[in-house]
């Protein structure tokens, strides 16, 4: 079982213009931030702000609220006012409400192209009023609300047709001299939405907003997003990302994170380094990894724990690990950097662990 130290080096990436959402740069080398989406109404003010606070709490850096009806634009000045992160209104079909979240203190607005033309004769407002109040617009595409025109012209939602929907709604903005912009284009098959964000990225220098949209519940969602954002994000594309999943919306972040962090492109929290085990393994690695990492998920600074299923490959396969555990005979070696500190029993494995993790000064972590 080889386990070599992982490389950790700044990715390239793209460049791109920036906007700031509500004092949140995107894009133009700014660090890729992690958004999500409320899943409350947002005329309950005290729920969907409950629910924003968790978000943050979390590592939510931006926020959306779905504004489909006028209570829920009523509710946006006090959840605009409250929210600890910024909030972006996202309006598909009313213009008023594009205004009502710009007049509201709304960081940023997200508009849906497959409407927008609807209402072609206020785009000049609409650049007029973001413009004033220093609040970007998200061009966001996706399968279902690609124009009905782009559909017809390529049979399909096909890469190039979503490609061509955000550029063509960038260019109403344009037109206006309204260039604070970031773009979206969603899809739910991960092959389609990569091919679509190397394509976007190629023609134009806006930051983009990365997201696999129906990626459906958590454990298929997860590893869509990851795999689709793996792919641009190594190649430097994707300023912002959000992770859709069919589950709680913290789930989201933590995902999100998580992605950010294996690409280097996040510093690095709590790291568990768990063997698969195998038919050496003389303690039950999944439970005890499962235990290590719920007690150390808050840990307050950057840790790689290592759990290893016995004491022949444990200590030198996990070297590289702040502090660990190889098991065997019903006791635990527990190591720092490679080298054991103690020997407990194994019900006492992971209070050692968190008792020598407190014990000593990590400020030189490992990375
Ligand atoms: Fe490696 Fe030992 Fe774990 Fe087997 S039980 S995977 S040899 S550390």
């Amino acid at each position: 079982l080889g386990m070599p130290a992982p490389v950790r080096q700044q990715a390239f990436r793209r460049p791109t213009r920036q906007v700031v959402v509500g004092g949140v740069p995107v894009g133009g080398g700014a660090p890729v931030t992690v958004q999500s989406m409320t899943t409350t109404p947002t005329a309950d003010v005290d729920r969907t702000l409950q629910q924003i606070a968790e978000l943050t709490a979390a590592g939510c850096q931006i926020v959306r609220v779905a504004v489909p009806s006028q209570d829920d634009a009523d509710a946006l000045p006090a959840i605009a006012a409250k929210s600890q992160i910024p909030v972006i209104a996202d309006i598909h079909f009313q213009p008023r409400y594009v205004f009502a979240a710009i007049d509201a203190g709304c960081a940023a607005v997200r508009v849906n192209p497959g409407n927008i033309k609807k209402f072609d004769d206020q785009v000049k407002q609409i650049a007029r009023a973001a413009s004033a109040a220093g609040v970007p617009i998200r061009i966001g595409v996706n399968a279902g609300s690609l124009d009905q025109r782009l559909l017809a012209k390529h049979g399909k939602v096909t890469p190039e047709a979503l490609v061509e929907s955000a550029l063509w709604e960038c260019s109403l903005f344009e037109e206006h001299g309204f260039r604070d912009i970031k773009i979206s284009v969603k899809h739910h098959d991960p092959l389609v939405m990569i091919a679509a964000y190397r394509l976007l990225a190629a023609s134009c220098d806006y930051p983009l907003h990365l997201g696999v949209t129906e990626a459906g519940p958590r454990f298929q969602g997860t590893i869509k997003s990851a795999v689709a954002f793996g792919v641009l994000l190594a190649e430097g594309i994707g300023d912002t990302i959000r992770v859709s999943l069919s589950a709680p919306p913290v789930e989201e972040v933590k995902v999100g994170h998580q992605i950010l962090e294996s690409l280097g492109l996040r510093p690095r929290r709590l790291e568990i380094v768990s063997c698969p085990s195998c038919g050496r393994a003389q303690v039950d690695v999944y439970k005890l990894a499962e235990q290590v990492t719920a007690a150390f998920e808050d840990f307050p600074v950057p840790l790689r724990v290592a759990v290893m299923g016995c004491v022949v490959n444990g200590p030198g396969e996990a070297r590289e690990a702040d502090l660990g555990v190889s098991s065997g005979n019903g006791k635990g070696q527990i190591f720092v950097r490679g080298k054991v500190v103690r020997t407990v029993p194994e019900h006492q494995i992971v209070e050692a662990l968190i008792e020598e993790a407190m014990n000593r000064d990590w400020t030189t972590a490992t990375e």
